[in-house]
């Protein structure tokens, strides 16, 4: 098991997208990123997008069986990476065992999960500006934004004592520069491969 495989764990705004693109260069990893996969099929006006559309628009979230085979598709078809940085997904604690159950069939685990600590003022400050020339929708709505705070407190943070209990979790102090921040979790990162188990 010497893949390197991250999840980069935050609430919505913490810069997981800004800073999966930097480590996926510098580690040669494969970014697998969930929203980005729903929006591109929202563009392409697909099935899945269609239906992803409804639960994005209100800043809920899409059903775990639906990005659950998703993620796993990805995986498999990209088994041979050096390994996977993980982006918004898991999101759910039945999302974080089912990726577990996923790696362990293909000989594989969660090497590290980084949790991007970010205040809610910030956050708000970040996805607004954001909306403003993203054109995403769910960036552009105070109530949206708020409901997306509400549902990743609700149905996300849980798994941050998920992964405390498996001895993974790494917080990550997530203001300041993005240099700063890329520099602290390459150093988390390196630490967690050169630990024994
Ligand atoms: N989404 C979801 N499951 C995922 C990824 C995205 O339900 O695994 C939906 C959800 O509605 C979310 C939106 O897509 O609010 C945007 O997700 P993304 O991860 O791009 O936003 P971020 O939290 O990074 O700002
Ligand atoms: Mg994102």
């Amino acid at each position: 098991m010497s893949k390197l495989n991250i999840i980069l764990f935050g609430p919505p705004g913490a810069g997981k997208g800004t800073q999966s693109e930097k480590l996926t260069s510098h580690y040669a990893l494969k970014h697998l990123s969930t929203g980005d996969i729903l929006r591109a099929e929202r563009q392409a006006g697909t099935e899945l997008g269609r239906q992803a559309n409804a639960y994005i628009e209100k800043g809920e979230l899409v059903p775990d069986a639906v990005v659950i085979g998703m993620v796993e598709q990805m995986v498999r078809a990209h088994a041979a990476a050096p390994g996977f940085i993980f982006d918004g997904f898991p999101r759910t604690v039945a999302q974080g065992e089912a990726l577990d159950a996923m790696l362990k069939s293909l000989d594989m685990d969660i090497t590290t999960v980084l949790s991007l600590e970010v205040d809610e003022d910030e956050l708000t400050r970040r996805l607004l500006e954001r909306g403003m020339t993203s054109g995403r929708v769910d960036d552009q709505d105070e109530a949206t934004i708020r409901n997306r705070f509400k549902v990743y407190n609700n149905e996300t943070s849980p798994l941050k004592e998920f992964y405390k209990a498996q001895g993974k979790l790494q917080s990550i102090h997530g203001m300041g520069s993005i240099d700063e921040i890329f520099g602290s979790l390459c150093e988390a990162i390196d630490n967690s491969q050169s630990e024994t188990y």
